[in-house]
């Protein structure tokens, strides 16, 4: 998502006369585009903004301005703590980067962390910063209320609202007719998309599928699915349509009702485990990965067995997992103690990462001798004699070049795997 909206910050910025570099020593302006989600991420941010302070020094009219989440969360108090910022921009204020930078070069300090109810950049055409050209993102919708309890995004990207849908087709043709074989439609929860027109109103699966036809050879992603509601009209829209991927991302965060209540997730393990029968009973072969928490407030070693157990029988084929994080000003913190040791959470998550790995290996070794459509993305990171590419179902494929490029589509013959690649030959 930060990627996506780096791509509007650049075209604004262009529109006004800028130029993008790649060379650091040789900008005039540095944005960091940030995240909140985890403490983590903010403390990686401190340190880049440290290590600019030498750059600084050494080009006293270098303007730096940090933009997104942590500069919505933390707003004019980092002016204090990071001297080295001229430029505080909250995900709603792109459009106002240009006066940000005029109030900047007259020594003042640009701040603007006013969030909209509106904003959606409809009208932005995006410039692409994946230079491979093969596959996109494209942002649906912004914001988000569903208020998981852990979770920081409702505060800091503000209230939930979608995007006109001529303008998201429109973007994605434009996008095929350049070249682009793959886009992914983001939202924090595809699943509530909702753009009214005169002729009634257009939801997601209506949407998904209007993206999917306009060429057959385009694939359509979309993240992420929000478990309470994902229907069964969205999983016969992907059933129905080659060219929508067979892969579904749908963060569970734990396999526990008393943390899945406190976390405030709208659903049971239960109900969980209901729509996962009903991708498999609609969509056959289609891949699932998911999202875990690790030591929420007052998870049990009971309530964590049942993470993996849930884990165990969905057979997940990729996950992201974390420690719980607490987040300043979230419903968790306000109501609850992070109270599970650093050493217990740390020992949780590692349990949880050696079973996915267990999985994802086993999900592989499935593949061995069958034959997937791949669509190319570029050079395998290995070997410059070597592709790399996807099949439907999201996972990695490397194979041997032959008489093919990025954005064709080739059928490939898996023969070996490891838990984080498949390795074929092109048949
Ligand atoms: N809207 C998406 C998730 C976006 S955040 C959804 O609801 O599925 C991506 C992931 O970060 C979440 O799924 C969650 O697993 C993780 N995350 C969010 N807040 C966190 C926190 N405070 N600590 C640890 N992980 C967190
Ligand atoms: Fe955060 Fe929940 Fe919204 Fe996802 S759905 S962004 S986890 S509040």
């Amino acid at each position: 998502m930060n990627l996506s909206d780096s791509e509007i910050v650049a075209s604004v910025m262009l529109a006004n006369g800028y130029e993008t570099t790649t060379d650091i020593n040789e900008a005039g302006i540095i944005f960091l585009n940030t995240c909140s989600i985890r403490e983590k991420a903010e403390q990686r941010i401190r340190k880049r903004l440290q290590a600019l302070l030498p750059l600084k020094k050494k080009n006293p009219d270098l303007v730096v301005g940090i933009l997104g989440c942590m500069a919505e969360r933390l707003k004019d108090q980092l002016l204090l703590e990071e001297p080295v910022l001229d430029i505080i921009a909250g995900p709603d204020s792109y459009r106002d980067l240009p006066h940000l930078l005029e109030d900047a070069g007259d020594g003042q300090r640009g701040i603007n962390t006013i969030l909209s109810k509106e904003e959606t950049y409809a009208d932005i055409q995006p410039v692409r910063l994946d230079s491979r050209g093969v596959s996109a993102f494209i942002s649906i919708m912004r914001g988000c209320e569903n208020y998981c309890a852990y979770c920081v995004v409702p505060y800091v990207r503000g209230k939930e609202r979608s995007r006109d849908a001529d303008s998201i087709i429109q973007e994605a043709t434009s996008l095929f007719e350049s070249g682009y074989r793959e886009v992914t439609l983001l939202g924090q929860n595809v699943n509530s998309y909702q753009w009214k027109t005169i002729d009634g109103t257009v939801n997601f699966a209506t949407l998904l599928e209007r993206v999917a036809k306009i060429n057959p050879g385009m694939r359509v992603r979309f993240a992420t699915s929000h478990p309470k509601d994902i229907s069964d009209e969205l999983l016969q829209s992907i059933a129905a349509n080659h060219n929508i991927c067979k892969a579904i991302h749908l963060p569970v965060q734990s396999g526990s009702n008393n943390v899945l209540k406190r976390m405030n997730r709208g659903y049971t393990r239960e109900q969980y485990m209901e729509r996962i029968e009903a991708i498999r009973r609609i969509i056959p072969g289609c891949a699932l990965s998911t999202d875990i928490i690790s030591g929420f407030c007052d998870e049990s070693e009971v309530d964590h067995q049942q993470t993996l157990s849930l884990m165990e029988w969905t057979g997940f084929d990729f996950a992201y997992m974390f420690n719980y994080s607490e987040r300043p000003d979230t419903l968790a913190a306000k109501r609850y103690t992070d109270n599970i040791p650093p050493a217990i959470k740390e020992k949780r998550l590692k349990e949880v990462i050696d079973l996915q790995q267990k999985l994802s290996l086993n999900s592989n070794k499935r593949d061995l001798n069958k034959v997937f459509e791949v669509l190319i993305e570029g050079p395998s990171k290995r070997s410059p004699l070597q592709y790399s590419g996807r099949t439907s179902q999201n996972k990695v494929v490397v194979f041997l070049k032959e008489e093919s490029k990025p954005g064709d589509y080739v059928n490939v013959c898996i023969e070996k795997y490891t838990s984080a690649t498949l390795i074929g030959e092109v048949i």
